[in-house]
């Protein structure tokens, strides 16, 4: 404790919090928030300038009236209105670029406070420490279902089978410096997998682990519909494997042409088949192969473009209460 409070006394920090549809979980996260905003900066841990940014996820529910109320009411309360619902990963990133215009240091996570705020305090030793990124990590799943639990696990597996680098257990509960979102500022991808991306900027990280809770009020936003295609999306805008599995295949298939047309041939100088039948065989099966290794080659080439070119703005701001002062 003692040596944080001269060694990095004066930073601003941020937290940056995606809300859809949050109106039941925010009075009692703005509440939990203060406390704990109150004591870092009374122990001089974070500059008294630090504050929370709720970004209002286009919600279709009172949230940012919410937001606004409490911005008017207590000054460590900042809010960014989105111009329309664009998903957790682009509110969250659209909260990282804003913040990080008025803050040293930003903290995300989510609205439920299923993630441990005290997990912070973590973050600002990490921080004294020179860490540019830190990580919080659950320590246990206990409280998700087991399904949950099951599929989440069975997904990190398969991401690193994709040769995708992640953090196991990591959702997107971290601090990042004003520097390493600089740096993301410039990975330009639209589809946006940040636990994916994040690692890339490099730098000084460490992890902090926590205790991850229930959700105390409303209801999950990610139903498994959501999760699904989240899912997708962090394999394909991390990694081509998949379409380079279908360039192996391509090849298998008709390497076994190959040995089918020697077979077929010596079979047919031995005069054991009917006229034609070796001819048809071959070049289905040859083609066949053939084509499916075309398919992956030109797959190998659209998918890279596909990453690239797409570059459409991934949000709109539509207020940022900050530029209203
Ligand atoms: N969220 C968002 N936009 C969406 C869906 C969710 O900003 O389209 C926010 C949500 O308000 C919450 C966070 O993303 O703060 C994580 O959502 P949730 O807790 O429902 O996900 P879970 O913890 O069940 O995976
Ligand atoms: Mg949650």
């Amino acid at each position: 404790m003692e040596e944080n409070k001269t060694t990095n006394s004066a930073e601003i920090m941020y937290i940056v919090i995606p809300c859809y549809n949050e109106e039941e979980m925010l009075p009692i996260t703005a509440r939990a928030l203060v406390k704990k905003l109150d004591t870092l900066i009374a122990d001089g841990r974070i500059s008294p300038a630090s504050k929370v940014m709720f970004v209002d996820d286009g919600s279709k529910d009172k949230t940012w009236q919410i937001i606004e109320r409490l911005h008017r009411s207590c000054e460590l309360f900042t809010g960014l209105k989105l111009s329309r619902n664009k998903g957790h990963q682009n509110a969250l990133l659209a909260g990282l670029m804003t913040a990080k215009n008025y803050a040293d240091i930003i903290v995300s996570m989510d609205a439920d406070l299923q993630d441990d705020i005290n997990a912070i305090d973590g973050f600002l030793d990490k921080r004294a420490e020179g860490c540019e990124i830190v990580y919080g990590v659950r320590s246990s799943r206990e409280t998700d279902t087991g399904f949950k639990r099951w599929t989440a696990q069975s997904y990190y597996k398969l991401l690193e089978h994709m040769g995708v680098e992640i953090t196991y257990n990591h959702a997107d509960y971290r601090m990042m410096s004003k520097r390493a979102v600089e740096e993301l500022e410039n990975f330009k991808e639209v589809n946006l997998f940040l636990r994916g991306i994040v690692p890339m900027i490099g730098f000084k990280t460490d992890i902090v682990t926590y205790e991850r809770a229930a959700r105390q009020a409303g209801e999950s936003k990610y139903p498994l519909k959501k999760m699904i295609s989240f899912a997708v999306e962090g394999i394909t805008s991390l990694s081509i494997k998949p379409i380079r599995f279908i360039t192996t295949l391509g090849i298998g298939i008709f390497f076994i042409s190959i040995i089918m047309l020697i077979y077929f041939l010596v079979i047919h100088i031995m005069g054991r088949t009917v006229h034609g039948w070796t001819t048809t065989v071959v070049s289905v099966w040859a083609l066949g192969g053939l084509q499916l290794l075309a398919i992956g080659v030109i797959g190998e080439y659209i998918g890279k473009i596909y990453l690239e070119t797409k570059s459409r703005p991934k949000y709109i701001i539509e207020t940022n209460l900050e530029e209203n002062e």
